[in-house]
């Protein structure tokens, strides 16, 4: 992961003939700090784990990123995931670097108590390097607003020397972390934001390009019942991409989890699909449409299958590198939004791009999240608390921003747009960088 997110930053500098001290800067994060947490389990023994805290590239703000649980976290992995960070920031348009932390660990096999000590351990080794104006971290895989809470507990106790008095704006100190509770200084909207996004960008796109797309097949000019949908991945980003896009009438034929999935060709109804999804334990057998769940509606199956459906677009939301050289030639769709992190290979994309297939990358598709933690601190910092239409309605600015600059620049040197979105965000990073610099030098 890491070559490959290097690799197309050396590419793409190199297509923007940056120096290689500019390219350098790209490549190397500026600080790795690294952890062993010593946590104190249900037994009563102390146990060792590794821990990570990567801090790529500062030069639009903060360093901003997740911190996952996960037991195979490794180094590399969360210096590839904070350099992509610096570029979805720098692509959303949002004043923010990229960061990335970790723990070594399968949170599955610990309890509630020791997941919450280990939290608080995490928090107290990253204090002296995180702030609201330092490196704001936030959820990831395995990792949630509770945990989130702990943290930010935790960070004010380890710094409260630093911090007397108090500040009377108490949610200036919460800012460092983002992804918590509605109740402790999370934002309304950040559960469904990163699935908002990705209608939003796709709406855009159609926008733009339906013609071009769509040619013998013009959707009418009001919603898009049309157009069909699969997608891969029924958790909170597939979920919340399928309930608004069929709120904005696309018609969901396919929707799949980790134990497969369904295929409704006239159309499914996403809630009824969840409800049915949640009293089996399973998708099997779930081909809702309106409230009803019928067997004669649909079919099962697999999460192969669901890639290769003929369908317009297609969204996978759940692992990386899903659509590979295997299956590359067998892939239907004209536009694939990509929702989970890196779901096509370097092979396939090639592959895929080249036939004329419109991919939208995930450092655009998938960055109304990281957006609407950056709400979350905005609001934070402003001791502001904002209405769910109102996080809304700047998620939907920001996203239509970002992509309408990316559109442009595929179009003018006619170049994909994952090309376009890396160029954007490099140039961006290299510009500000060369201003720092002259400011130092003054
Ligand atoms: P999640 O855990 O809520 O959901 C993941 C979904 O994928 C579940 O439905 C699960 O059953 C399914 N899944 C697991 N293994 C599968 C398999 N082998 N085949 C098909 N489906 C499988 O996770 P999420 O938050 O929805 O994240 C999904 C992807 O989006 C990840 O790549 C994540 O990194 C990326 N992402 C998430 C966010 C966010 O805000 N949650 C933001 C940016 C990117």
């Amino acid at each position: 992961m890491l070559e490959s997110a290097q690799g197309i930053i050396k590419k793409t500098a190199k297509n923007l003939r940056l120096d290689s001290k500019t390219i350098s800067r790209l490549l190397k994060p500026k600080h790795i700090h690294k952890f062993t947490l010593k946590v104190k389990m249900d037994d009563g023994k102390t146990k060792s784990f590794k821990a990570w805290r990567v801090q790529h590239n500062n030069a639009l703000g903060p360093y901003k990123g997740g911190i996952r649980f996960h037991p195979d976290s490794s180094q590399e992995e969360v210096q590839a995931l904070a350099t992509l960070m610096t570029i979805k920031c720098a692509v959303a348009g949002i004043p923010f670097g990229g960061g990335k932390g970790a723990v070594a660990v399968d949170p599955k096999k610990l309890t509630e108590v020791e997941i919450e000590r280990l939290s608080r351990a995490y928090a107290a080794a990253v204090a002296p390097y995180i702030g609201s104006k330092v490196d704001v971290p936030a959820p990831d895989v395995n990792t949630n607003p509770k945990i989130m809470s702990w943290m930010v507990d935790e960070f004010i106790k380890t710094n409260s020397n630093k911090f007397q008095p108090i500040p009377t704006n108490f949610n200036y100190l919460r800012a460092t972390f983002t992804g918590k509770p509605v109740e402790n200084g999370g934002s309304l909207g950040r559960t469904e934001a990163t699935g908002r996004g990705g209608v939003i960008v796709l709406k855009a796109l159609l926008e733009k390009a339906r013609d071009q797309i769509f040619e013998s097949a013009l959707p009418p000019k009001r919603g898009y019942p049309n157009l069909t949908i699969a997608v891969q991945g029924f958790g909170n980003v597939g979920y919340y991409f399928a309930k608004l896009a069929e709120k904005e009438e696309f018609r969901i034929v396919a929707v799949s989890d980790s134990k497969g999935g369904v295929y409704v060709p006239s159309g499914l109804n996403v809630e009824t699909t969840l409800k049915c999804k949640k009293e089996k334990g399973y998708l099997a057998g779930c081909y809702c449409k309106g409230s009803v769940c019928d067997v004669r509606y649909g079919r099962p199956i697999s999460n192969d299958e669901l890639l290769e459906l003929p369908v317009d677009i297609l969204v996978p939301a759940a692992l990386e590198n899903v659509i590979n050289s295997k299956n590359m030639k067998k892939i239907k769709a004209r536009i694939i939004v990509e929702m989970a992190n890196g779901p096509i290979t370097e092979e396939a994309y090639e592959y895929l791009s080249k036939k004329g297939i419109i991919i939208v990358p995930d450092v655009l598709a998938n960055s109304g999240g990281v957006t609407v933690s950056y709400l979350e601190w905005y609001q934070n910092m402003h001791n502001e608390k904002w209405s769910e239409t109102k996080v809304n309605k700047k998620l939907k600015e920001l996203m239509e921003k970002a992509f309408i600059a990316i559109w442009q620049r595929s179009v003018t040197k006619k170049i994909p747009l994952k090309q376009a979105a890396f160029e954007e965000a490099i140039e961006k990073l290299s510009l500000r960088a060369k201003h720092l610099m002259a400011k130092q030098s003054h």
